[in-house]
């Protein structure tokens, strides 16, 4: 890790200590913020860090920002400009984790969101894998719902539904699972508590569609274009049973914390035979290899932050 670690914040990069705000703020007293999860990969043979689909990212965070009211001033490209230079300021050189926050900064008490001033800001962090396991995990059906797109709408990516989301992760960690499943109030399934799912059944990919209260992943499409690509594999996008979960021959998790992870057992009733599934694991190798710059085709999705000469992307 770099000895001094920098922020943005308020349209400067400062000393992480001095990225500060009033326990007054908005966002901190009414969850009031939309933000993103972004991941840089340490590619160790070329010294050279990969945002994954920085654009992406920033495309759905101006979504979001939309549908919250909050003003911005950067567009995407500049806002890609601020995460790579802040990557190269924090001089990065091991997996890593982007967090930009776009998000109501009044002071006053009262929720409404005009009159109300937007503020921005970004860190980073060490990140390793999110899941500490490599054999597969054991989730549960979550005995909570997914928030609805009209109280509050999954396809931004507010913080204060991450409320939704504690709620639910905590209950299954207490209860002895790795994660939980969370339907939707019309009983269908929705996603992970912070990911996308697929399941596999008779060799066919299947994963929610974008009605069913998730964040529209860019994982989940990362993973629909590489079954398509590599492995020949078309997704279905439809409703999911929660008792398909339990048929189904195949599953996995995805999202840019969970990357590709097979889930091998929900609601203590193995799936398939309880290991991890031959397309699971195709798509998880891929995944890796593609995140950390080894298959050429898709440099198309990677943001080199030191450009270095003789890289193989975006060289200088
Ligand atoms: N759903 C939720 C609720 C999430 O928090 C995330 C993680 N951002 C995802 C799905 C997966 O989205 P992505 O693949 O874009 O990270």
């Amino acid at each position: 890790m770099s000895e001094k670690s920098y922020a943005y914040f308020a349209g400067n990069f400062v000393p992480i200590d001095e990225a500060k705000i009033s326990i007054k703020t908005h966002v901190v007293q009414y969850g009031t913020g939309v933000f993103e999860g972004i991941r840089g990969y340490w590619n160790e043979k070329e010294e050279e860090m990969y945002l994954f689909r920085l654009q992406d990212h920033f495309k759905r965070m101006m979504d979001s920002i939309k549908i919250m009211r909050i003003d911005c001033k950067h567009s995407v490209d500049e806002l890609c400009k601020i995460a790579v230079e802040l990557v190269g300021k924090n001089k990065n050189r091991e997996d890593v984790y982007v967090r930009p926050l776009a998000y109501k900064a009044s002071e006053s008490i009262g929720p409404s969101l005009i009159n109300n001033p937007s503020e921005f800001c970004m860190f980073t962090v060490p990140f390793g894998a999110y899941f500490k396991t490599s054999g597969g995990l054991r989730v549960v059906v979550s005995s909570w719902r997914r928030v609805e797109d009209n109280a509050i709408p999954p396809r931004a990516k507010v913080t204060g539904a991450y409320a939704n989301t504690a709620l639910s992760k905590t209950d299954a960690v207490l209860y002895g699972f790795d994660d939980s499943i969370v339907l939707s109030e019309d009983g269908h399934v929705s996603e992970g508590s912070a990911m996308n799912l697929f399941i596999v059944k008779n060799g066919e990919l299947i994963t929610t569609t974008s009605f069913d209260n998730i964040l529209e992943g860019i994982t989940l499409h990362t993973v629909m274009e590489i079954a398509r690509e590599e492995l020949r594999i078309e997704t279905t996008r439809r409703k999911i049973d929660r008792t398909e979960l339990y048929t189904a021959d195949e599953m996995f998790f995805c999202g840019t914390g969970a990357e590709v992870t097979p889930v091998i057992e929900v609601d203590k009733r193995p799936v398939g035979n309880g290991q991890i599934g031959p397309i699971s694991k195709a798509v998880q190798d891929l995944y890796h290899k593609i995140t950390h710059g080894e298959i050429e085709k898709y440099h198309k999705w990677l943001t080199p932050v030191y450009a270095k000469k003789g890289n193989k992307i975006g060289a200088r």
